[in-house]
């Protein structure tokens, strides 16, 4: 994530915060422009317009949304298809929670230049049901269909998302991770498999490269969960897997690829605006380079994404360590996975120039 800075003192400020750890004032996030301003009841006038707060600010909204819109919400608000009821106002906090990863979410998109066109809009749009599996109305099955994508807002909470990150054995399990995920099945439906079933030029080529990384997705998912949970993954899965979940089906190895780059180009974008540069000159005999982590890799080989990844996160994990804490990441991304994550990489880009890198919150 890009830094954002307090548009009253100039100090960094959280992407969440309601208001600058520093100085105190109200601020909030222009989306389109990704920059804060200050917020007042007259509005911010910025880009022809006035920025005024989301109406769901008491929830801890800190998005803005232009004075004369007709919605008072903004995107990341109005992208929510389904929430539980008003007066379910446990379940309305955890929602507010997931918002806070669904908005770091929705910018991490824009950066990428990946095309966001919401449910409202379009039939099979993107679109969030945020539901909770404590409220009463039966369970709530995290995944992606048509779309849409739904999250037990329950998984917020720390035990009980805890409690299934060790039952499955899972290294890393956390709210950021399963929209990153979901949202993973979404674009290999609209980037991967749609434009070829729609005989789009060039889409046939891509989808067969596709299936030959990831596997060919037609087959069974319900055989494929029955296998999973009766047997396991495959012996010997990590050298062409990030993660037991992913040998399940090509749909899941592809999602937890997808993930994995999100994470990646979002940590070392945060790493890049930080000034982080680790100078091979204090690394004698193991560094060959510099590594210095870039805002942007729009361009860059893959080759040089995860080599910086490497040794940024070999760092992140020491750091993590020193805190008496797990791997930051606990994950080996071996040649294998690298190269669906180089499938990834340049689909992203592809699609970026494709729509002129100009896709844009609104
Ligand atoms: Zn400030
Ligand atoms: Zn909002």
């Amino acid at each position: 994530m890009h830094a954002f800075t307090c548009p009253l003192c100039g100090q960094i400020a959280y992407v969440e915060s309601l208001s600058c750890p520093f100085c105190g004032g109200e601020i909030g996030i222009h989306p389109a422009s990704h920059t804060m301003l200050p917020v007042s009841s007259a509005g911010a006038a910025f880009a022809s317009a006035h920025w005024v707060p989301c109406s769901n600010r008491d929830w801890r909204c800190n998005w803005l949304v232009d004075r004369s819109a007709e919605d008072s919400r903004c995107l990341s608000c109005r992208i929510t298809r389904r929430r539980p009821d008003a007066d379910d106002t446990i379940a309305r906090e955890k929602v507010a929670d997931v918002d806070v990863d669904k908005r770091r979410l929705l910018l991490r998109l824009a950066d990428l230049g990946l095309p966001v066109v919401p449910w409202y809009e379009q039939e099979g749009g993107l679109g969030f049901d945020l539901l909770s599996s404590r409220s009463g109305q039966g369970p709530v099955t995290i995944g992606h269909a048509d779309g849409i994508i739904t999250i037990d807002v329950a998984e917020t909470l720390d035990d009980h998302r805890e409690r299934l990150r060790v039952s499955l054995g899972e290294p890393y399990r956390t709210m950021l991770g399963h929209l990153r995920h979901e949202v993973g099945h979404y674009y290999q439906w609209v980037l991967v498999e749609e434009p070829a079933a729609a005989d789009r030029p060039g889409a046939q080529a891509r989808l067969e490269e596709c299936r030959a990384l990831f596997g060919d997705e037609r087959a069974s998912y319900t055989d494929a969960i029955a296998r999973h949970y009766r047997t396991g993954a495959p012996r010997g899965w990590q050298r062409r897997y990030l993660s037991e979940y992913a040998t399940m089906h090509p749909w899941e190895d592809f999602a937890e690829t997808w993930a994995h780059y999100l994470h990646l180009t979002d940590t070392l974008t945060t790493l890049a605006s930080a000034g982080v540069d680790l100078d091979h000159e204090k690394f004698p005999g193991i560094l060959h380079r510099d590594i210095v982590p870039r805002l942007d890799y729009h361009g860059v080989p893959t080759a040089e994404l995860l080599e910086d990844w490497y040794w940024c996160s070999k760092l992140l994990n020491r750091a993590n360590r020193a805190m008496g804490k797990g791997d930051l990441y606990p994950f080996t991304i071996t040649p294998a996975v690298g190269d669906k994550i180089d499938f990834v990489h340049r689909l992203v880009q592809q699609v970026a120039a494709d729509s002129g890198r100009s896709a844009e919150v609104r």
